[in-house]
């Protein structure tokens, strides 16, 4: 299959085809378009580690194996509620003989220490110290008025709790891009899911599957978008130093299924170009 790296740093795996037009796009949120919570994972990752530590057996599982499980399993679940990591930690301490809590428990204490992490953040947009696009992935929010000008109805479906993402969403003033609607995880897991979300955008602009491109820094969300015969953006972003290309990331996307992978939308206007080849 042919690869290239066009000059706006675009690693393509599968070019659109010439013609095809996207008539909706998916975006995630943490990651793809907000680093207000970058960083969540070294919050989640030791947590995790230390919850499994305590019940793992010593002589059968080294540290670094107990990590290398945890980093793995977060790194599937991704972009799926955090419940279901939660749910995989409780089976995994059951698995090794522990008694689990709840896995609302952890979630809750896991958001306590994210809480912890981000409120200096949220501090500092709240209050004008910091203006919104220092926390918008770069070139994020011109791409959305392109996208938007051209026609192309936006969605927004984050693993993190709704109320949270639409009060961060509005932080960063990108809420009114947003036609399509902003969702995110309910109380009653089983009440959402990005594939729930695909499934309604399809249904209600009567699209065919190929008329959907996502764009995501998860597993979960590219998954869902190729499995519809949409078209998958993975968005590498090196949320430290954006900017850059998040080999992490860039691997696991490719692992998913990714048609391209970007580093950012540091070039909206060439991004656009990009998925609109009938231009
Ligand atoms: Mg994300």
């Amino acid at each position: 299959m042919a690869e290239s790296k066009t000059k706006f740093q675009i690693e393509v795996k599968r070019a659109p085809e010439p013609g095809r037009s996207f008539r909706a796009a998916l975006f995630d949120f943490d990651g793809t378009l907000s680093l207000i919570r970058s960083g969540w994972q070294d919050v989640m990752t030791p947590y995790f580690y230390e919850e499994l530590a305590k019940v793992a057996d010593p002589a059968k599982e080294s540290k670094e194996e107990i990590m290398r499980v945890v980093r793995d399993f977060i790194d599937q679940i991704t972009g799926k509620q955090t419940i279901y990591q939660c749910m995989r930690l409780a089976d995994e301490i059951g698995a090794r003989g522990g008694r689990p809590l709840e896995p609302l428990a952890y979630k809750k204490e896991y958001l306590r220490r994210l809480q912890i992490h981000t409120k200096d953040r949220i501090d500092r947009l709240t209050s004008g110290a910091a203006a919104p696009d220092e926390y918008v992935v770069p070139g994020a929010r011109r791409f959305l008025q392109i996208l938007r000008d051209a026609g192309v109805r936006l969605y927004l479906a984050s693993g993190t709790d709704e109320v949270d993402v639409k009060r961060e969403a509005e932080l960063l003033q990108l809420t009114s891009y947003f036609d399509g609607g902003i969702y995110g995880a309910q109380d009653d897991y089983k009440r959402f899911s990005k594939a729930m979300v695909i499934e309604q955008i399809i249904e209600t602009n009567r699209l065919d599957g190929a008329e959907l491109v996502g764009f995501g820094d998860g597993y979960v969300e590219i998954e869902n978008v190729r499995a519809i015969g949409g078209y998958a953006v993975g968005m590498a972003t090196l949320e430290a130093k954006p900017g850059g290309i998040d080999e992490w990331k860039r691997a696991r996307l490719l692992q998913a299924g990714a048609d391209a992978i970007a580093p950012d939308y540091g070039d909206p206007e060439a991004l656009f170009e990009f998925i609109h080849p009938c231009k």
